[in-house]
């Protein structure tokens, strides 16, 4: 028996109808397929003020990446569930404005594929080339849209799910003095790893300091946190990656992160699932799926808390050049 819509796509409607009065949701586009439309939603919600910070959470921009999806969806639902007596999160929203995307590239869920119905990696579709060497294939291509990581082609306009993500970015993120976002993956490595900027090049951004203040804020009060911090670069450098390209056209201070989670584990602790493409990128056993869901909830919330007090630990001054000095001493000097 087909599946007659997405089970992310059902939830994420039901989260919306819960969330009634406190969302404002929009579609940002619609994406045909095999004679259905899927919505690509976009939910907000908190003070609307350009005055205040902002966050993001992105999900399912590659269709096999289920997973993604499945923790934004899971962070909103308890949001959502705490909005009718938590009277602390009211308060928070009062000081901050939040935006979810979960699901960016429904056709490539649909149809189990990383990239979108047009065969394009939306990863790798902003305009921006690497100056550096890229891994062959990748790295991103522009051979075929039949081959993985493919580009689009020379000159053509972003993929309506891209210029969604950036639509959105640029409205509600962009406009606000310091925002954040939080853009959910998994298939890679076996530790779950908080990548940021840059992946086109192995050139440290220009807010080194503030990434490296944040990780200290989370590592010191999470101590225990299995996170691995890192640039995406420093594994492997990518063409028309979305985030370098949104945050290098930013004027205020936009920190994106990309969470990846190591879903090696997940294959190895069942060696089986290494031929099964849906497998390889997402836990298929229960208990294992809840372990993650609930995993990314501390890290969620946190960076909320982040977001909201960003003035009270983005390093200023000198002490702003010593935390750059520290980051690269980690992250630059192999
Ligand atoms: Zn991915």
């Amino acid at each position: 028996m087909p599946e007659k819509n997405l089970p992310e796509l059902i939830t994420l409607k039901r989260l919306i109808d819960e969330g009634g009065r406190h969302l404002e949701v929009g579609t940002s586009c619609t994406v045909a397929m095999d004679g259905r439309q899927f919505p690509v939603y976009t939910i907000a919600l908190g003070n609307p003020s350009p005055d205040v910070p902002a966050l993001g959470f992105f999900g399912g921009i590659h269709g096999l990446e289920r997973i993604g999806t499945q923790v934004v969806l899971s962070f909103m639902e308890s949001l959502l569930a705490r909005l009718r007596w938590d009277a602390t999160l009211h308060q928070q929203l009062e000081s901050m404005r939040l935006v979810f995307m979960p699901l960016v590239n429904p056709g490539g869920m649909w149809q189990a594929t990383r990239c979108n119905p047009q065969g394009v990696d939306l990863m790798r579709n902003a305009p921006l080339s690497a100056v550096e060497k890229v891994p062959f294939m990748l790295g991103g291509q522009r051979y075929s849209h039949h081959l993985p990581w493919y580009r689009g082609a020379e000159g053509a306009p972003m993929e309506p799910e891209s210029r969604a993500v950036c639509e959105i970015v640029e409205r509600e993120l962009l406009s606000r003095q310091f925002s954040m976002a939080l853009d959910c993956h998994s298939g890679f490595g076996l530790r779950d790893r908080i990548w940021f900027p840059h992946a086109h090049t192995a050139t440290p951004i220009a807010h080194l300091a503030d990434i490296s203040a944040l990780e200290e804020l989370f590592s010191t009060a999470y101590p225990n946190h299995n996170y691995v911090f890192e640039p995406q670069s420093r594994q492997y450098r990518t063409h028309g990656d979305l985030w370098d390209y949104l945050y290098l056209n930013s004027d205020n201070v936009f920190l994106p992160l990309t969470l990846e989670m190591g879903s090696w584990l997940w294959v190895k602790k069942n060696p089986r699932q290494i031929f099964d493409r849906i497998a390889i990128f997402n836990p298929t056993a229960r208990h294992r799926l809840q372990r993650v869901l609930r995993r990314h909830l501390i890290l969620f919330d946190f960076l909320m808390r982040a977001a909201s007090s960003h003035g009270r630990w983005t390093p200023e001054g000198m002490a702003r050049k010593v935390q750059h000095r520290r980051a690269l001493a980690q992250w630059y000097h192999s």
